[in-house]
């Protein structure tokens, strides 16, 4: 094995591509393609502030006509609904149908999952470890925005967290209450302790 950054780095870029590649081809299935299932998997993961058309761009990289066409694909197939956003009646928020979530769980990322599952307990840590600073610095090198999760978050009002008025396990941005099973979900207004 090479010990050199340089040799590492040029066989982990290979490395990426070759499994981006698999992955990519993958998700060619179920008559969807990897935009497709990319929107999908994001609406059911993504909280009640991020699932707009603008969210699902900027989370995808990709511009609004384009996320627009996805979109509509994915309406016509009966798994996407798209209404007014309750809070902002200019804006729209997508929700995924019940064909949408069932969809979701025969997501052909999971096979890919399931490969990284059967890797050994000592390399998946220092592996993720390593592929999120990867993503970090990236997406920091490219002005890309970064969604993340509740716990994560500097705008997070936790137990024990007495300095914002809203008081414990709040968002700091919106000053609403994070409700059960919302912490783990992404957000489109996550902000690092930096930001
Ligand atoms: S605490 Fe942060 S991640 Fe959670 S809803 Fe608020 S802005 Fe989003």
């Amino acid at each position: 094995m090479e010990t050199n950054p340089h040799a590492f780095g040029r066989r982990i870029g290979e490395l990426l591509d070759r499994i981006a590649r698999v992955a990519r081809e993958a998700q060619f299935s179920d008559g969807l393609n990897p935009a497709q299932w990319e929107a999908l998997r994001y609406l059911a993961r993504a909280n009640r502030y991020s699932r707009s058309p603008g969210s699902l761009a900027e989370y995808l990289g990709c511009t609004k006509g384009t996320v627009s066409q996805t979109l509509i694909a994915l309406e016509q197939k009966g798994y996407v609904i798209r209404e007014r956003d309750p809070v902002d009646r200019r804006g729209m928020r997508l929700e995924l149908s019940e064909a949408g979530r069932a969809a979701v769980e025969r997501d052909p990322i999971l096979a890919l999952e399931r490969a990284a599952e059967g890797l050994d307990d000592d390399v998946r840590g220092p592996l993720v470890k390593g592929l999120s600073r990867l993503l970090y610095d990236l997406q920091t090198e490219r002005g890309i925005r970064r969604f993340g999760v509740c716990h994560d978050c500097a705008l997070h009002c936790c137990d024990g967290h007495e300095a914002h008025p809203a008081g414990a396990n709040h968002c700091g941005a919106t000053g609403e209450e994070i409700q059960s099973g919302e912490e783990q979900r992404i957000c489109a207004n996550f902000a690092t302790a930096a930001e």
